[in-house]
């Protein structure tokens, strides 16, 4: 049962701004936003709102304000990090962008899209293409999470090689503040020098500064040629030095390199039907990459080929396989994308979501590998990741450590451990999911004080009585004091 602990003032006021129908206060109706998709984090509301204008989500944000009542915006409930869940206080209203989900204008020629928040990102990118054009952000939950909720975490996925995260595919950002002013910057510009770049405040937020309610989002041209190549590498040091020659050889159109290690395969193998191994041997590691060209007759296999075959002399890859149609090349990003589903099922899994520079890459694998084996004997590890962007997905199940056991769900050993290496390597603890609750605690440990410190002086800032998403990523409160010299 969830106990709506808020005033009756804030729910009648609600009733009043949006209509009874988008107000819900029902347990079994606000049961889907009170929870994560995984079912890891459970929170508890006074209400879930569903406006369909910025003007709506003003005046909710501004009631809530008058009402130091804590506001969660909320997309798809996609998000790997507890972010968009309330916490269990029972007073939060959590503001579901759903209904704000239309294509405001597609402008071919400025290749740009003006689009509201609760659009879903496939059909951003369905819009654009229809209008000739690619909207590069592609990730395995795109069919339903929101561009809201990218935004505000500052979404990767598959195309960052190239293209870039979110935040290099954003233009300009309508916002509703936490007093309830909006900032309008739904500009369609590539240059504009005049003074702080407020957008980029917002994306990456994860709703902690305010509510994103509309964007302008960078095009590009469709690529209409494509070749997909699934390479046998013997480490990732292999791998890094493969992509580099293939950068060097296919410039800006290698569009994904992804490194997945054999045991990555061999669980997709066991549990999602109806995948094979591309390759007849085994080998401890492999390479999915992608090039692209907008052009419709460019010649993109030959040089793949004269650049696999290099690698191949030169001992950097040890087997190869390039798709032959299109449906051989979604069979290889399908045991790309599957890998997660394939993990959940075979015990506790420690995730982190790891990057390094890329450089670093090799010593890292090697480095945690060793220090796992040696804290933790008989560890698996399932490393797969964006190699090109320096990100890893570098998960391990741990000997005796089962899923239902709480003490060892709630253990934060490997992680630290984890964590403490990839600090060490001048990294990052969280290349691309974010931060919301799950590394709430953990943050600190981890980022400069000065940093952290900037970080609480913004949210104060921008969010002093602390109602924007409370409980995620970092609370308002006073710099500290400079250390003596
Ligand atoms: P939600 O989960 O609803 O919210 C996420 C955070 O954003 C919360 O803190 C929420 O409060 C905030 N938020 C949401 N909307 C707004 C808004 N309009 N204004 C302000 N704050 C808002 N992520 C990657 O980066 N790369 C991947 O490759 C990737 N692959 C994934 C694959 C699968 C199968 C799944 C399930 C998830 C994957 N994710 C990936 C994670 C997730 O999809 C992304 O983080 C996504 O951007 C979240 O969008 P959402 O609309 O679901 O946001
Ligand atoms: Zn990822």
């Amino acid at each position: 049962m969830n106990v709506a602990r808020s005033s009756p003032d804030l729910l009648a006021r609600l009733r009043d701004v949006l209509g009874p129908a988008h107000v819900l206060t029902d347990a079994d109706a606000m049961a889907p936003a009170l929870t994560d998709w995984r079912g890891f984090y459970h929170g508890l509301a006074a209400a879930v709102v569903r406006p369909s204008t910025t003007a709506e989500v003003a005046a909710i944000v501004e009631l809530c304000a008058r009402l130091r009542t804590p506001v969660v915006a909320q997309g798809g409930n996609t998000g790997m990090c507890g972010g968009a869940t309330p916490d269990g206080s029972g007073r939060s209203v959590v503001l579901s962008l759903a209904r704000m989900n239309r294509v405001i204008e597609v402008d071919a020629l400025n290749d740009t899209m003006t689009v509201e928040a609760g659009c879903v990102l496939a059909a951003i990118r369905e819009r654009a293409a229809d209008a000739d054009r690619l909207f590069p952000l592609s990730l395995g939950a795109e069919g339903s999470c929101q561009i809201g909720g990218n935004l505000a975490t500052n979404a990767g996925g598959i195309n960052v090689l190239r293209y870039g995260n979110t935040r290099d595919l954003t233009l300009g950002l309508e916002v509703v503040l936490a007093d309830g002013r909006v900032l309008n910057q739904l500009r369609g510009l590539r240059k504009d020098n005049t003074g702080y770049d407020l957008k980029q405040l917002f994306i990456g937020s994860e709703g902690t500064l305010g509510i994103i309610t509309g964007a302008v989002l960078k095009l590009f041209p469709l690529p209409r040629t494509s070749v997909t190549a699934w390479v046998a590498v013997p480490d990732a040091a292999a791998a890094i030095a493969m992509m580099s020659a293939l950068r060097t050889a296919l410039g800006g159109r290698l569009s994904a390199f992804e490194l997945i290690s054999r045991r990555c395969l061999e669980l997709v193998l066991r549990h999602i039907p109806g995948t094979r191994d591309p390759l007849s041997g085994p080998s401890p590691w492999y390479v999915l990459t992608d090039v692209e060209d907008s052009a419709s007759d460019a010649p993109l296999r030959e040089p793949l080929e004269q650049a696999l075959a290099t690698a191949l002399e030169s001992g950097r890859a040890t087997d190869a396989a390039i798709a032959g149609s299109n449906a051989q090349a979604r069979a290889l990003w399908r045991i790309r994308e599957s890998i997660p589903d394939a993990s959940k099922d075979e015990g506790l899994l420690y995730r982190h979501d790891i990057s390094v520079p890329i450089s670093a890459i090799p010593a890292f694998i090697d480095e945690a590998g060793a220090m796992l084996e040696s804290r933790y004997p008989g560890v698996r590890i399932v490393c797969f990741g964006h190699v090109g962007d320096g990100n890893l997905h570098y998960n391990c199940y741990i000997p005796g450590r089962e899923r239902g056991d709480p003490v060892a769900v709630k253990a934060v050993d490997v992680n630290e451990a984890v964590y403490d290496l990839v600090h060490r390597r001048g990294g990052s603890i969280s290349a691309e999911h974010g931060v919301g609750q799950s590394k709430y605690d953990e943050l600190p440990r981890y980022k400069d004080v000065v940093e952290m410190d900037l970080m609480r002086a913004i949210k104060q800032a921008l969010d002093p009585h602390g109602i924007m998403n409370p409980g995620k990523v970092v609370q308002p409160g006073a710099t500290r004091a400079p250390t003596p010299p």
